[in-house]
């Protein structure tokens, strides 16, 4: 069984987007091993175990798709880099499903890092590179598009050429400036900070809500907004706006969906950052 969440009358589904691991002083910023070690496990040359949840979105009008998870473009050499332990499997996930790619409507992408967009272009069935999604929009921020096509000496390793090039001229591209309204009850508010047109989406259906807010939150072990990445591009901006909607989910009692954490899909929180609730692994 995925991982699932009902809210009201929008059911969210976990997929398997790839499972990877990273460096624990990487994914921690400046936190001392000493503390994060405690929340978070890693082995003896310090990678901690990473998820990539790309999330089906059931909504009465339409299935959305937020970010799409690693792909099945990776070399062999970025496989071993990356240290890849579950391959991305999203279409046979959405197959037990009973959902074609053809049937999603919408994906949005909080950014176009490679382990959340990966999956836009896919190596298809006659090994040929396709639109995963071919009659989604995909949507992003106008800002974040602009730098996924001229991307600095560090952005470079994470904006690759082949997730951009096929969605590039296609009418499946919608970009927005700041916040944006996909549907009734699915919105997208404009943060910046991890990376420069970085987004957040925020769910609400029959008064219950989910923030998905995408690398600002990227675990559950991330609550303290001082507990940042060193991926994050713009330090500062990232401890303001995760204390921003954290603060503003809190108020409405909302779920917090976490793309990158192996152990809790989902979870709520009390003001004081301890899980209250939470969405297992295994649904
Ligand atoms: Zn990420």
């Amino acid at each position: 069984m995925k991982a699932r969440l009902k809210l009201g009358n929008i059911e969210i589904i976990w997929l398997n987007g790839g499972s990877f691991e990273l460096d624990g002083g990487a994914m921690f910023g400046v936190v001392p091993k000493i503390l994060w070690k405690k929340k978070y496990p890693c082995d003896e040359d310090n990678f901690i175990p990473i998820a990539a949840w790309p999330m089906l979105i059931k909504t009465p009008e339409q299935n959305l798709l937020i970010e799409t998870g690693l792909g099945n473009k990776l070399t062999d050499k970025q496989k071993k880099i990356f240290r890849i332990k579950n391959d991305w499997d999203i279409i046979s996930d959405l197959r037990e499903l009973g959902i074609k790619r053809e049937d999603i409507g919408t994906v949005i992408l909080t950014h176009y890092d490679f382990d959340h967009a990966g999956g836009v272009i896919m190596q298809d069935e006659k090994g040929e590179l396709s639109l995963t999604f071919p009659n989604a929009e995909h949507i992003l921020q106008a800002r974040e598009w602009a730098d996924v096509l001229s991307p600095n000496l560090r952005s470079e390793n994470t904006f690759w050429p082949v997730n951009n090039e096929l969605l590039r001229n296609s009418a499946n591209l919608k970009l927005i400036e700041e916040d944006y309204k996909v549907q009734k009850g699915v919105d997208l508010f404009f943060s910046g900070a991890h990376n420069r047109g970085h987004q957040v989406v925020r769910i609400e259906s029959q008064g219950e809500v989910a923030y998905h807010l995408g690398d600002l939150l990227p675990t559950h072990t991330h609550f303290n907004p001082l507990w940042i990445m060193a991926y994050d591009n713009y330090p500062l901006e990232v401890i303001e706006q995760k204390e921003l909607f954290e603060g503003k989910a809190l108020k409405e009692n909302a779920w917090f969906l976490l793309y990158h954490d192996p152990f809790m899909p989902a979870c709520k929180f009390d003001a004081d950052g301890n899980v209250t609730e939470k969405v297992s692994v295994e649904g």
